[in-house]
């Protein structure tokens, strides 16, 4: 989500907005929502109270998180899967003819100029897709809020452009060691954890063969409007990554004492035992981030982090600041396309 601007206009929550810098004594957070008791989200003050108030004002019947009843991770030393040269519609690994998983040397990683300089797949980003609603703002009709025929009209045109969506672990495979990815690549994204991409996104996706990532924050989930543990389920079956996006939106570049375990151990983990698998990639807020954040999200074990395309790349850290586009709602199919086309060239370093 770009700087500045509100989280929440979902019309199951039309009227809701993310308040920074209020706070809500009476929300209810999932009693397992990244592992947060109460006493510890007081604690936090305003810091935690933005999407605290939008669960309170979105969801004061409050679903708890379902925990999984036995949560056994599979997880590997560093990644768990071979990195294969990916095919649309899969992106999670090896297997032999005979479907036992085929044991693979760990990783190598290139130089981070080299990896920047492969950092060359258009990774696209959009919110809510439903229609607009008289109170959604000019900002959030363009850049969050696409009404599901545009939405429906661009998938159109990526796929009858011949695009092979990839996962982030292919991705990251493929910047760390050049393994070569399929023909015409892009990574495609949802941020927030609306219902909306489970309800009107993920069938548009399969009807095209398509995959994408979703940027889950992890506060809202099971409450109205916003994805369920199941339908992380759901888009884990269906060949989908699920990766994490905080617990509670607030800017990655401000965190201070405990919001690094608060927004970036505790979602990966909740995440983790909910789905039984490695979640290994990350989205900054508003694609705010600070350097200060790297040490913190590989502590957390995050391999990847994508911030927004406004800035260029760190240096030192290509994995770390990997660029995503927003797409605006005002694209057509041949915006898009060319949009993905300019995208396609290396990142500037940045500033
Ligand atoms: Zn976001």
């Amino acid at each position: 989500m770009s700087p500045g601007t509100l989280l929440l206009a979902n019309s199951a929550v039309v009227g809701c907005a993310l308040v920074r810098d209020a706070w809500s004594p009476g929300v209810r957070v999932p009693d397992d929502g990244g592992q947060l008791t109460s006493q510890r989200v007081r604690r936090r003050g305003v810091l935690l109270g933005a999407a605290s108030l939008a669960a309170a004002a979105c969801g004061r019947a409050a679903a708890r998180v379902a925990p999984d009843t036995a949560p056994t991770l599979i997880r590997g030393p560093a990644r768990v899967s071979a990195p294969v040269a990916p095919v649309s519609g899969g992106h999670h690994g090896a297997a032999n003819p005979a479907g036992r998983p085929v044991p693979v040397p760990p990783m190598t990683s290139a130089p981070p100029a080299q990896m920047t300089g492969r950092a060359t797949v258009p990774v696209l980003c959009w919110h809510q897709l439903r229609s607009w609603v008289p109170t959604d703002s000019a900002y959030s009709r363009s850049a969050l809020i696409c009404p599901p025929a545009r939405f429906r009209e661009q998938l159109d045109a990526l796929a009858a452009a011949g695009v092979t969506t990839i996962g982030p672990g292919d991705y990251l495979a493929h910047l760390r060691t050049g393994i070569p990815l399929p023909p015409r690549p892009v990574l495609l994204s949802f941020d927030d954890s609306q219902v909306s991409q489970i309800t009107e996104g993920l069938p548009q996706l399969q009807q095209r063969q398509l995959t994408a990532t979703f940027f889950v924050m992890t506060v809202v989930l099971g409450k109205p409007g916003w994805m369920s543990p199941r339908d992380l389920r759901r888009l884990r079956d269906a060949g989908m990554t699920v990766a994490a996006h905080t617990w509670d939106h607030h800017r990655a570049d401000r965190y201070t004492g405990a919001d690094w375990s608060v927004q970036l151990d505790q979602p990966r983990e909740l995440l983790e035992r909910l789905l039984r698998t490695p979640v290994e990639h990350f989205a900054y807020p508003y694609g705010a981030w600070s350097t200060a954040d790297f040490p913190h999200l590989r502590h957390a074990g995050y391999s990847t982090a994508f911030q927004l395309s406004d800035r260029g790349v760190d240096r030192a850290e290509p994995l770390l600041t990997l660029r995503r586009l927003l797409v605006s709602s005002s694209w057509t199919g041949p915006q898009l396309l060319a949009a993905v086309a300019a995208a396609r060239r290396p990142p500037p370093p940045a500033g």
